[in-house]
């Protein structure tokens, strides 16, 4: 949908996007603030404190016909590193 612009589903060109994704709390405060969800790359997963992770914010495309959405990282080239340091690092000392 990011790149084509219409629904692989009801192929509707009505798509939103760019949609903040957020983790809404379970009890509602007086003041409400948004929970922003990432996805998180641990770049030394056995590491005991410097995991150094990576983290990006997601963005939603949604259809506003059936509601069909996906989700897209921004700057994923950064965790995609991370995560191939990760494996280097799991093969080196056989994890
Ligand atoms: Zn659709």
């Amino acid at each position: 949908m990011k790149k084509t612009g219409k629904c692989p589903k009801c192929e509707s060109t009505n798509i939103i996007p760019e949609v903040q994704i957020i983790a809404q709390q379970p009890i509602r405060p007086i003041i409400e603030f948004p929970h922003i969800t990432k996805a998180r790359v641990i770049r030394h997963p056995h590491a005991m404190i410097f995991e150094e992770p990576e983290q990006a914010d997601l963005k939603a495309w949604i259809c506003g016909e059936c509601g069909y959405t996906e989700i897209y990282a921004d700057d994923s080239q950064r965790l995609y590193d991370a995560h191939l340091e990760a494996q280097a690092e799991r093969k080196k000392n056989g994890w």
